[in-house]
C-alpha cells in the first residue's frame, strides 16, 4: 500500500479515535454508565462492532472495552523511517475508524435527537438525513442484496462539482440497480444535497439514501453489509473473518471518493478495503493497485465523472445484468426454427450473394464501452424491402478474466440467440453467416442495432461471468465488410491451427455439440482433436472450454471407451452418447467415414463431401461455390437433402479445416480419395493440403485433384484425374 495513504490513513484513525474518546467522556458524565446506547429499532447493537467481535454495545460502560480494542488496532503514526508493508496496519487502523465512528453515531443519536429522521424510509419536514437503518427498513432492503434484486452499494462521500453531475452519476448508479448511500462532505456541499437541488428524488424507495452529512455516517453503509451477512448469510457475530469474506464475494460495494480526501477520509477507505470494497476517487491520490483484499485495485485515482461509475463497476468486479433483450419483435426460443422466405424477406445479407461475417474479438478494458452498439453503413430504414447488404458483425469483448480461447465460443452462440428474434432467420457462422430479416419484424421497428442489442443482451445474461463489457459494430457497406472479413480470417486460421498436433489416439474424452438442434433436432456433432465441428467454427479446445464455462450446456464430454472400429473410427461411448442425444434415431456413428455410418450433417456445414461413383472418388463442396458440382447436385441442394440432421451414407457435412486433418475420411481411404473441388477452396487450404501430400508422399497430389476450371462433370472429373494417375483409381472399390 501507497505509504501516503497508509500514513494518512492511520492519521485519520487517531483523530477519529480521539473524538470518540471525548465523546465518550462526555456522555459518561452527562448520562452515567448505565445509560442505554444505541441505533433505533434494531437488534444488532453498533453493528460493525457487533458482527467483527461480537460484542453487543448496549450501554455507556460497554464503549470502554471497544475503545480499549481500538486503541490496540491502531498503530502509532507511520514515522519516515517505517518500512513496508503497510496494509495490515492500515486495515487495522480502518477497521478501528468504524467502532470509533459507531460510537460516535450513537452518542449522537443520544444527544441530537433531530438530526436522523427516525423510522422513515423518507427524508421528513425536519431533516433529510436518514440514519441508520432500522429493523424494519433493513430486512426489507437487505433481502434485495441477497436475491439479487440490487448486487450492493455505491457509498459516496463528499459532492460532484455541481448538482447536475450528482444527478447524472446517480442515475447511472440506479440503472445498475446498486443503492446509493451517502454521506460527508466537499467544500460545504454534499452529494444528498445536490439531488434535492437537482430535483431527484431521494430516500430508501428511490434506493439514494442519505445517511448525514459528515464521514462518520460511513459506518451505516458498512454496518448495513455487515447486517446483511448476519442476517441473510447466516453469519455469527464475531465470525470477522466470513463477515468480510461474504461481504467480498457477494455484496458487490465500492466507495466514490468526490472531493478532497482527508486523513479521515482515507481511515475509512482503509476500513472499507477489510471488505473488499475499494475506492475510487476523482481527485489524483496515490493509487493501490492489486495486493490481493480486494477483487481487483484498491484505490484508483483521478476519475473523471463522466467514466467514475463505469470504472467502479470495474473495479469492483460487478457484472452488467440486462433482464430483457431490447428489441422490439418477440425474443424467445419459440422463433428459433422459424423461417424467413420470398416474400416476406424485407432485408438478406450473406447466404453467397454477399458476404455476411461474424467475427468476436478481444479488446483492452478500457477500449469497449459496454452496451455500445454501432451500424455503420446503410439499416434497415434506408433501403427498400428486398434489398441485400453485405455484413460484418465485431463483437468486442473486454474483461478482467476473459481469455481468447472464449472468442469462438461466445461468437459461435450469435446462431441461436439472432434467431431467437421472431422474423429474423439467421444460419450459419464465421464468414458464412446468412441473415433474413422480415417485412414484418421491420415494420415492428426491427433495425440492424438490434442484432447488437441482442448479442450484448444475451452475452451478458448467458456469459457474464467470463467477460465484463462487450459493445458491437456492424458494417454494411462492401468495401468496410471486406477489411473485417481479412481480419477476421486471420483470427479464424489462428483458432483452428490451435489444435494442430493433437490427435485422437492421445485423447480419452471427446465432446459433443448439440448447438444445432434447434434446426437439425437430431442431429449431434462429436468432436475429436482431428475432427473439428462440421460448421468450422468448434473444434475440441473450443468445445472443452464451452462445457468449462457452462458445464450444463449444449458440449458434454463424451468418453470415447471401447474402440469398436479403427478403421472408421467407431467407438462405444461416442455411440451411446449419439444414441441418447439423437432420441434414438442415430445407433452409431463413424467419426472418419461418409461411407458406413456416417456422422449426420446439420445446415450449418462449411462443406459437404459426396461419392463421385465412376470416379472411385469424393468430391466436395463449399458454401461458397454455388455452381453445379460434378455430383449432379449444387450446394443448396446438396444441404436441403443431407442437412437435416439425418444419416446418409454417401454425403458427410465437414468444416474445411478438416480437409487437411489426418483423420478426415480415413475409413474411406483419407485425403487421397478426394477427386474435385472448387479451385478457390482449394487455393484457400492450398498451403495445408500441400504439406499433408507431402505427408503422404505425393507432394503433387493437389495438382491431381480435379477443379471446375478442368472438369464440371463426374466424366471430366475421371478424364482429368485418369490422365493425372489419381490414386484414388486404384484404390478399393468405395461401393
Ligand atoms: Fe455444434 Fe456441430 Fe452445430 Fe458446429 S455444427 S455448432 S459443432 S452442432
Ligand atoms: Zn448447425
Amino acid at each position: 500500500m501507497s505509504k501516503i495513504i497508509a500514513s494518512a490513513a492511520i492519521r485519520g484513525a487517531h483523530k477519529i479515535l480521539h473524538r470518540a474518546e471525548e465523546k465518550y467522556e462526555e456522555a459518561l458524565d452527562k448520562f452515567g454508565p448505565k445509560q442505554e446506547v444505541g441505533f433505533p429499532n434494531t437488534a444488532y447493537y453498533l453493528p460493525i462492532i457487533y458482527a467483527i467481535t461480537g460484542i453487543g454495545v448496549s450501554k455507556i460502560e460497554d464503549m470502554k472495552r471497544i475503545l480499549d480494542i481500538c486503541k490496540k488496532l491502531i498503530p502509532p503514526p507511520v514515522r519516515e523511517k517505517t518500512h513496508l508493508p503497510y496494509l495490515a496496519p492500515a486495515l487495522d487502523a480502518g477497521m478501528a475508524t468504524f467502532f470509533a465512528e459507531e460510537i460516535i453515531e450513537s452518542i449522537r443519536y443520544l444527544e441530537e435527537h433531530d438530526v436522523y429522521a427516525i423510522n422513515s424510509e423518507d427524508p421528513t419536514d425536519k431533516t433529510i438525513w436518514l440514519g441508520a437503518a432500522n429493523d424494519i427498513i433493513f430486512r426489507k432492503r437487505g433481502v434485495e442484496f441477497v436475491d439479487g434484486t440490487a448486487p450492493g452499494f455505491a457509498a459516496i462521500a463528499g459532492a460532484a462539482p455541481d448538482a447536475q453531475t450528482a444527478a447524472r452519476i446517480a442515475l447511472e448508479l440506479q440503472e445498475k440497480n446498486l443503492y446509493v448511500f451517502m454521506c460527508a462532505e466537499h467544500e460545504g456541499k454534499r452529494f444528498s444535497e445536490q439531488l434535492v437541488e437537482a430535483g431527484v428524488q431521494i430516500g430508501w424507495p428511490t434506493r439514494l439514501v442519505s445517511f448525514g452529512p459528515d464521514i462518520y455516517q460511513a459506518v451505516f453503509a458498512i454496518g448495513f453489509a455487515c447486517r446483511v451477512a448476519m442476517a441473510f448469510g447466516g453469519i455469527k457475530p464475531g465470525d470477522f473473518r466470513r463477515n468480510l469474506i461474504y461481504n467480498k464475494d457477494r455484496t458487490y460495494a465500492f466507495v466514490l471518493a468526490l472531493g478532497d480526501v482527508t486523513d479521515e477520509w482515507y481511515a475509512n477507505a482503509a476500513g472499507a478495503i477489510n471488505w473488499g470494497f475499494p475506492t475510487i476517487a476523482d481527485t489524483p491520490i496515490p493509487q493501490v493497485l492489486p495486493t490481493g483484499i480486494c477483487t481487483y485495485e484498491h484505490v484508483v485515482s483521478n476519475i473523471p465523472h463522466d467514466q467514475i461509475v463505469s470504472k467502479a463497476v470495474e473495479v469492483r468486479g460487478l457484472k452488467v445484468q440486462v433482464a430483457k433483450v431490447p428489441v422490439p419483435v418477440s425474443y424467445g426460443p419459440a422463433f428459433e426454427g422459424e423461417r424467413v422466405r420470398g416474400e416476406d424477406i424485407y432485408l438478406e445479407m450473406g447466404g453467397g450473394r454477399t458476404i455476411a461475417v461474424e467475427w468476436t474479438t478481444t479488446r483492452r478494458m478500457e477500449e469497449v464501452e459496454d452496451g455500445k452498439v454501432e451500424v455503420i453503413g446503410p439499416d434497415v430504414m434506408d433501403v427498400p424491402a428486398g434489398t441485400r447488404l453485405y455484413f460484418a458483425m465485431v463483437a468486442e469483448v473486454a474483461g478482467r478474466n476473459f481469455q481468447e480461447d472464449f472468442e469462438p465460443i461466445l461468437e459461435r452462440q450469435n446462431h441461436h440467440l439472432i434467431n431467437q428474434a421472431q422474423g429474423v432467420m439467421h444460419i450459419g457462422q464465421r464468414d458464412i453467416a446468412w441473415i433474413r430479416i422480415s417485412k414484418q419484424a421491420v415494420e415492428k421497428g426491427f433495425k440492424l442495432e438490434h442484432i447488437g442489442r441482442i448479442i450484448h443482451a444475451k452475452y451478458h445474461q448467458d456469459f457474464g461471468a467470463i467477460f465484463d463489457k462487450v459493445q458491437i459494430k456492424i458494417y454494411t457497406e462492401e468495401d468496410r465488410v471486406r477489411e473485417v472479413l481479412e481480419k477476421a480470417k486471420a483470427s479464424y486460421e489462428h483458432r483452428d491451427t490451435r489444435i494442430e498436433g493433437m490427435t485422437d489416439e492421445i485423447i480419452d474424452t471427446f465432446y459433443s455439440c448439440i448447438l444445432c438442434q434447434s434446426f437439425a433436432p437430431n442431429h449431434v456433432c462429436i468432436v475429436s482433436p482431428e475432427r473439428t465441428g462440421l460448421c468450422g467454427a468448434y473444434n475440441w479446445l473450443d468445445c472443452r472450454a464451452a462445457y468449462e464455462i457452462s458445464p450444463e450446456g449444449p458440449n458434454q464430454p463424451v468418453q470415447k471407451g471401447a474402440c469398436l472400429d479403427d478403421r472408421y473410427g467407431q467407438f462405444k461411448g461416442c455411440n451411446d452418447y449419439v444414441n441418447k442425444a439423437s432420441r434414438q434415431k442415430v445407433q452409431s456413428v463413424s467419426l472418419y467415414s461418409l461411407m458406413v455410418d456416417p456422422m449426420t450433417t446439420c445446415g450449418c456445414c462449411e462443406c459437404i463431401a459426396a461419392i463421385l461413383p465412376m470416379c472411385n472418388g469424393i468430391m466436395t463442396v463449399d458454401r461458397d461455390y454455388t455452381d453445379m458440382t460434378p455430383c449432379g447436385m449444387k450446394f443448396t441442394t446438396l444441404a436441403g437433402s443431407v442437412g437435416g440432421g439425418a444419416q446418409t451414407p454417401g454425403f458427410l457435412g465437414h468444416s474445411k479445416y478438416n480437409i487437411t486433418q489426418r483423420k478426415f475420411l480415413k475409413g474411406d481411404g483419407g485425403l487421397l480419395r478426394i477427386a474435385w473441388i472448387p479451385k478457390r477452396l482449394k487455393e484457400e487450404i492450398y498451403d495445408r493440403l500441400k504439406k499433408r501430400s507431402e505427408e503422404l508422399g505425393i507432394p503433387n497430389f493437389p495438382e491431381m485433384i480435379a477443379d471446375e476450371a478442368v472438369a464440371k462433370t463426374e466424366e471430366e472429373v475421371l478424364a482429368y484425374i485418369t490422365e493425372k494417375g489419381h490414386p484414388c483409381l486404384t484404390m478399393e472399390s468405395l461401393i
